[in-house]
């Protein structure tokens, strides 16, 4: 452990001599070379913590920047469980923290693992925030931690800290969601007042712009920083605090997971509060949609499926059903359509139109796999219903990783009819596995698959415009139609399964973006 030395910002910063653990200290601008020096951070990255989309994209878009040849670094939180389960992966890293936290000082050390050349995950190591049962809720109670802001207003200063010292001085840093929102602002304040010079470049993605962090307006006490930038052109929202609204004020560019929400959130509808403060900013806002990682969600080498298929020999396909359906307690049969969903139990994803529907259209011969955690009263809605309908519905409550491959695998369609999805993953997921997706046309979902109202001939999923109920059933309606048309359904199947969402094309995007900006 290093001796800490304090900034003016109260920040604290490894003595020059113990800085460089790993390698010798960069100059600050990289000399017209196109490999740059990325920082990105997040509150979860695949697979050392997951709760949704927001790991998988982290840890791929580190992982192909860093192919790509640039020098990445991914800061996250140490939590539980990630030390025992990658002890061999994982080193301490000669770096500690003691970072004023409004009244208090709060230590954290810093661990690293390198999976990839070029690419480095540095953990943030304060158990007093991190080593807890859940990410962000108490798994025993359902209710969010109390101290979430705090958590992450830490994890914030963590960032800027790294940022601010690492001996390989990051050109940007890429923050992802609240949790990381005040970054941009930090990195701001310390430029302006603290004496950092040539700070990296801000970026800011938005992957869903509901959850702010916002919390009481006393807690910006936390950020320890003067009270001018509590301002509602700053960090105030209607006298409360709103980390992501700091982001979105002070990060040098924006981004959301997809071009059609990049759209949505401009407007009152979607915007959740923010839309005008996003319109005034939208000259550094750009949809990228996600990518896939098809190292890990494919068909033909994946030890989690019992047997592999491709879009040329579908014959595997079959025998996955057969094996989900015999392991869900489902009557085996081919003859029937299996229809799924994997997702938060969350309004936001439809989960109770979902419900509502298959009350109407489970006098049809289907079948509906649900996988998913959330909403203890939805939980409970859709375990009554398999307790209702055991021969046709099978409900896992719980996050299960193996069977989300399993359930992609052996599905006929896949029902997604969310209210807003900034991207959403798995209905691409859904298109490389022949799942047909069914899906409202809405954020990465209007931009990820075709309808036959579309491209007739491209045609991969179905689309219900409006996130309502008769909607959903008419989407199921027309499922079971193209269920009936064996031929028909074998083309969506092929077109999806061939369909690219390679991280490769998403990489370039952000890649154009960050040249930009360090210029
Ligand atoms: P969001 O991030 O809004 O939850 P996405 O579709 O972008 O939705 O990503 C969800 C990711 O989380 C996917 O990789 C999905 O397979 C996974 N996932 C969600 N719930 C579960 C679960 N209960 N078990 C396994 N994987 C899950």
């Amino acid at each position: 452990m290093t001796t800490q030395t304090r900034n003016r910002a109260g920040q604290s910063q490894p003595p020059r001599s113990s800085r460089s653990p790993k390698g010798t200290v960069q100059p600050a601008v990289n000399g017209g070379s196109s490999h740059m020096r990325l920082l990105l951070a997040s509150s979860e990255v695949e697979p050392y913590s997951k709760t949704g989309g927001l790991a998988d994209m982290t840890a791929a878009l580190g992982k192909y920047l860093a192919r790509a040849g640039h020098r990445v670094g991914i800061v996250t939180p140490l939590h539980r469980g990630i030390p025992a389960q990658y002890a061999k992966r994982i080193q301490p890293f000669a770096w500690s923290l003691n970072l004023p936290l409004g009244s208090a000082i709060v230590h954290a050390d810093i661990a690293v693992a390198e999976p990839e050349p070029n690419l480095t995950i540095y953990f943030v190591d304060a158990p007093v925030f991190y080593d807890r049962a859940g990410l962000y809720v108490d798994p025993a109670s359902k209710a969010e931690y109390w101290d979430n802001t705090e958590r992450y207003v830490f994890f914030s200063k963590a960032v800027v800290n790294l940022a601010r010292y690492l001996p390989w001085k990051p050109e940007v840093v890429h923050v992802h969601d609240w949790h990381g929102g005040v970054v941009p602002l930090l990195v701001r304040h310390q430029s302006w007042n603290d004496g950092w010079m040539h700070p990296p470049k801000t970026v800011l993605t938005v992957h869903n712009l509901a959850p702010q962090g916002r919390c009481a307006g006393g807690k910006y006490a936390l950020t320890n920083l003067p009270s001018y930038y509590f301002h509602p052109d700053a960090a105030e929202f209607f006298g409360d605090f709103n980390p992501l609204k700091a982001g979105l004020v002070f990060a040098d560019a924006l981004t959301t997971v997809s071009p059609t929400y990049a759209k949505e959130i401009l407007t009152p509808a979607y915007g959740e509060g923010l839309d005008g403060l996003l319109r005034n900013r939208q000259h550094v806002l750009t949809g990228i949609l996600n990518g896939v990682d098809y190292e890990q969600w494919q068909t033909e080498r994946n030890p989690q499926l019992p047997r592999p298929y491709s879009a040329a020999d579908l014959a595997g396909k079959a025998a996955c059903k057969a094996e989900l359906q015999a392991e869900l307690g489902l009557p085996v049969r081919a003859d029937v359509p299996l229809f799924g969903t994997i997702t938060r139990i969350d309004p936001q994803k439809g989960v109770d139109l979902i419900l509502s529907a298959l009350e109407e259209m489970l006098a049809s011969d289907l079948q509906y796999v649900l996988l998913g955690t959330g909403r203890p009263d939805f939980e409970a809605a859709y375990r009554y219903l398999a307790g209702r309908y055991p021969k046709k519905v099978a409900v896992q409550i719980g996050y299960d990783s193996v069977l989300a491959h399993r359930i992609e695998a052996g599905c006929d369609f896949y029902l997604m009819p969310s209210r807003f999805e900034p991207c959403g993953l798995n209905q691409m997921y859904s298109l490389r596995y022949g799942a047909v997706p069914v899906v409202r046309a809405t954020g990465g979902l209007q931009d990820s698959v075709v309808d036959v109202r579309e491209v007739p001939e491209r045609a991969d999923g179905i689309k219900l415009q409006a996130p309502a109920v008769p909607a959903l059933a008419k989407g199921i309606r027309k499922a079971l139609a193209l269920w009936r048309e064996p031929g028909l359904l074998e083309r969506y199947r092929r077109n999806g399964m061939t369909a690219d969402f390679s991280w490769q094309r998403s990489v370039r995007q952000y890649e154009t973006l960050y040249a930009k900006l360090r210029r």
